[in-house]
């Protein structure tokens, strides 16, 4: 378990128990959308409102304590902010893997085709997990 109180205060961010929250189910749990996240915070805060996860994960976001994944065709999901990788997401379960890959060669061949300058690189592939294959 991490504590998520330190680390709330290491980025600069108000330490609340539902952030505390947020941050626990986020470690505990990988890769999570604004609903999931909701689902499980009413079980312990039954007062919470969708507006309030709304507020305190984009608060966090933008001091990249949590990064933001966009899935194509789903809603996007949450993650405690780690060193840069892609994403394998199963188009049938909605199942989430984080993936190391080399993006250097991706980014050569972009320069070598477009002047475009590349600020961010986020990679997800979708297809299906090893149990949704059978
Ligand atoms: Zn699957
Ligand atoms: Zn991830």
């Amino acid at each position: 378990m991490i504590n998520s109180s330190i680390l709330l205060k290491e980025y600069n961010l108000k330490v609340t128990p539902q952030r505390v929250a947020i941050v626990d189910e986020l470690y505990s749990n990988g890769h999570m959308n604004i609903d999931e996240l909701y689902k499980k915070l009413l079980e312990k805060f039954p007062s919470i409102s969708l507006a309030t996860i709304y507020k305190n994960v984009n608060a966090m976001v933008e001091k990249v304590f949590l990064n933001e994944v966009k899935i194509p065709d789903a809603k996007s999901v949450y993650e405690l902010a780690k060193e840069e990788h892609s994403h394998l997401v199963c188009s049938s379960c909605g199942m989430i893997e984080d993936i190391m890959i080399d993006t250097s060669i991706l980014q050569s061949s972009i320069k070598a085709q477009s002047a475009f300058k590349i600020q961010n690189v986020d990679v997800v592939f979708s297809g299906l997990c090893k149990s949704c294959q059978k």
